[in-house]
């Protein structure tokens, strides 16, 4: 049964938070954008930038904040086009994000040039201006990608980060970045505030966290088992450990997750000294001891 979220306008999801869910271009081909209350209303992301996309989210704020009303501002996960891409339209006068979100988004040929960011930096705080409700840092996904958690309700939206029935994909694109190790830093920071629901940008609600966070924890340990056991039976790239550690995998976009995970999770290894690494003409080789 698909876990991916339904369109429809806002609607309260948690004490102080609602949410509605606008169409995507990408798949999954919708992702949540919410409102929180507090100290006036903050706009969780704003979806694409696509005029179906803009004009849900201009329906869904009209109906909360009346017609053309403005939230006090803007609070963007991450970067990437399905959550950010509707700034420019929206026009916030506000937009808090992490600075390495807010520089990814200057790094992008398409930003507009003249959204002011108001930056948070490190791992964890308070959101600025917003009572009631702490930013964690996301790693592996996005660069900067924020959670948001309100700790009295034990509520956490976690964006791309966790997707109920959906693989979140790793970062590969920087090699010295150790993406999954990262992710599994993530899954610890996040258990250990013990959140009692967490919402995902794209599919339904995680109900039980801490016994899912501990279950996706147990999957990546079982890959990174698998992975080593590959590279030692000879496997030398992420598509031959891809290849000896799944027979069948349905489907080309199901593959590429995989592929990139795998390559994660070789890298990883790596970086722990697990296993040797070195680039050849291009591609990276992975080998036992
Ligand atoms: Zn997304």
């Amino acid at each position: 049964m698909s876990t991916v979220l339904h369109l429809g306008g806002f609607e309260r999801v948690a004490p102080g938070c609602q949410r509605a869910v606008v169409p995507s271009p990408w798949p999954p081909r919708a992702v949540a954008v919410f409102l929180l209350e507090s100290d006036g209303e903050w706009l969780v992301d704003t979806g694409a930038s696509t005029l179906e996309s803009i004009g849900a989210v201009r329906s869904a704020l009209d109906s909360v904040l009346g017609p053309r009303g403005v939230p006090r501002g803007l609070i963007l996960t991450h970067s990437h086009l399905d959550h950010a891409g509707g700034v420019e339209a929206l026009r916030p006068v506000t937009v808090v994000a992490h600075r390495d979100a807010a520089a990814a988004f200057r790094a992008d040929e398409w930003t507009p040039e003249d959204i002011s960011f108001r930056e948070v930096e490190g791992s964890a705080d308070s959101l600025p201006d917003v009572g009631g409700w702490e930013w964690m840092l996301g790693e592996g996904h996005a660069p900067g990608h924020l959670l948001l958690w309100q700790p009295e309700s034990g509520t956490v939206l976690v964006g791309d980060q966790f997707l109920l029935g959906l693989k979140t994909p790793l970062r590969t694109a920087d090699e010295t970045e150790d993406s999954f190790g990262r992710y599994l830093a993530t899954i610890d920071r996040v258990a250990a505030v013990e959140p009692r629901i967490m919402f995902s940008s794209h599919t339904e609600p995680i109900v039980e966290p801490l016994k899912w966070l501990a279950h996706e924890r147990r999957r990546l340990e079982r890959q990174l088992g698998r992975t080593r056991n590959a590279v030692r039976a000879g496997a030398r790239t992420a598509e031959e450990v891809t290849a000896a550690a799944y027979r069948s995998i349905p489907g080309a976009g199901a593959r590429e997750l995989l592929a990139r995970e795998q390559l994660a999770a070789l890298r990883h290894l790596a970086f722990q000294d697990a296993i040797k690494r070195r680039v050849t003409d291009g591609l990276e080789i992975f080998e036992a001891p």
